[in-house]
């Protein structure tokens, strides 16, 4: 039997990348579910095409169209938020794929992991802002809560067969960014246009941003701690420009292990929808011989200080990450409707974290609160 799948936003690069593969695999994989903001052309074209059982369009204005088209197949389809909620703590699907960007995939993730589902986790703000809960809840219901962003995915593989206990750090690779060796002069200039052309990665335009700042290895820092359980001292950050090794793994006997590949999204979403098998595939693969150099160097935190400020909000705890994240989602927004600099982002997400009262040990409606004033008051800041 195939496993079915549900790819909540399936219409984004990462959920385009999951059809890919079920389609690259119609004996293993089966798509149960899809579903999408804004963009309800594209999800009534993958469905026609992948015939799920359910489609949701998450803004129910588009409700109607979306039915009108969907319903003459069989397909039944829903809308808004509460939606997305029911289906993901339903039992019509094996995997979900959990590739909404931003804040809005945490209550749609949380509710499956409340489940028990296996979740392929696209979604790293659900643990930026919410890791303790999630976690809790991954452990209490024994879901399986398998990373399908690069770095993780790669930690997740060197891990296989290993100790949790006898990690003694990971290593973060990042790219660098379109900006990598930039300074402050220039980066106060730089337009949208140029920072969302990222050298090895297509992805969405919020983390393509976020990938130019250093916010999204900061993100994926705190990623790292609630999915590996491990302590901000364990956690480094590399540069490596080629995104050839994706990520590795120290153990206490000094030895690291690391994962290798091309970069393309499709191997980790292939991965967490297989696992704990591995399957077979075409895509260009890495040829080591024809590497002259693979190259290393420290980040440069105190250009992009949205690096900085990531380490310490995971270092602080509580309700800072999703502060941090919050406000953050506003400036990236800002950025992209050219409303504010690049380096203004850090700017008021630093304002952000002072303003807003912290808070030790939040409950899940703390953090919805959280998220809620910080976007408030970022807001304010970006008017002015
Ligand atoms: P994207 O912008 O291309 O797609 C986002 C998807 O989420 C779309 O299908 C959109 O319809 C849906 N969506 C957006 N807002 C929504 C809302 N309010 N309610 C419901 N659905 C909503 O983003 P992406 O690049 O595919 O990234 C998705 C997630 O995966 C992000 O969290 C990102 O950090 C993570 N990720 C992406 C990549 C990548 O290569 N693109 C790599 C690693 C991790
Ligand atoms: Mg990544």
């Amino acid at each position: 039997m195939p496993k079915s799948i549900a790819i909540y936003g399936s219409t984004g690069s990462i959920g385009t990348q999951a059809l890919d593969v079920i389609e690259q695999h119609p004996d293993l994989f089966v798509a149960e579910v899809l579903t999408a903001n804004n963009n309800e052309k594209l999800l009534i074209e993958q469905c026609k095409k992948f015939k799920p059982n359910i489609a949701i369009i998450a803004n129910e204005e588009k409700y109607d169209a979306v039915n009108a088209a969907l319903a003459p197949e069989g397909i039944k389809v829903f809308a808004g938020e509460k939606s997305l909620i029911e289906v993901a703590a339903g039992d019509t699907y094996d995997v979900l794929i959990a590739a909404i960007v931003g804040y809005a995939g945490l209550s749609s993730t949380l509710a499956a992991v409340e489940q028990g589902k296996t979740v392929g986790l696209a979604n790293k703000e659900t643990l930026v802002v919410a890791g303790d809960i999630v976690m809790a809840e991954v452990a209490r219901k024994g879901a399986n809560l398998i990373p399908v962003d690069s770095e993780h995915s790669a930690i997740f593989q060197c891990l296989v067969g290993e100790n949790p206990a006898d990690v003694s750090k990971v290593i973060l690779t990042a790219s660098g960014g379109p900006f990598r060796g930039k300074k402050p002069n220039f980066l106060v200039n730089v337009k949208k246009s140029h920072a969302l052309q990222h050298p090895n990665w297509e992805m969405g335009a919020k983390i393509t941003i976020d990938s130019a700042s250093l916010m999204n290895k900061g993100l994926e820092m705190i990623e790292a701690k609630w999915l590996f359980n491990v302590k901000p001292e364990q956690i480094d950050v590399v540069v490596h420009p080629q995104s050839i090794i994706h990520s590795l793994v120290e153990f206490i006997d000094g030895s690291q292990k690391a994962q290798l590949g091309l970069p393309d999204m499709k191997l980790p979403i292939q991965y967490a929808m297989a696992y704990p098998q591995r399957i077979s595939n075409d895509f260009p693969r890495f040829d080591i011989k024809k590497f002259e150099s693979l190259t290393f160097e420290k980040p440069d935190i105190k250009t992009f200080r949205n690096l900085a400020l990531a380490k310490d909000v995971m270092v602080k705890g509580g309700n800072a990450p999703c502060v941090l994240n919050a406000a953050n989602e506003i400036v990236v927004e800002a950025f992209l409707n050219n409303s504010i600099g690049f380096l203004e982002m850090s700017d008021k997400i630093e304002a952000c974290l002072e303003k807003i009262k912290f808070i030790d040990v939040p409950t899940l409606q703390d953090y919805k609160d959280t998220d809620k004033e910080t976007r408030a008051y970022c807001s304010t800041l970006i008017k002015n």
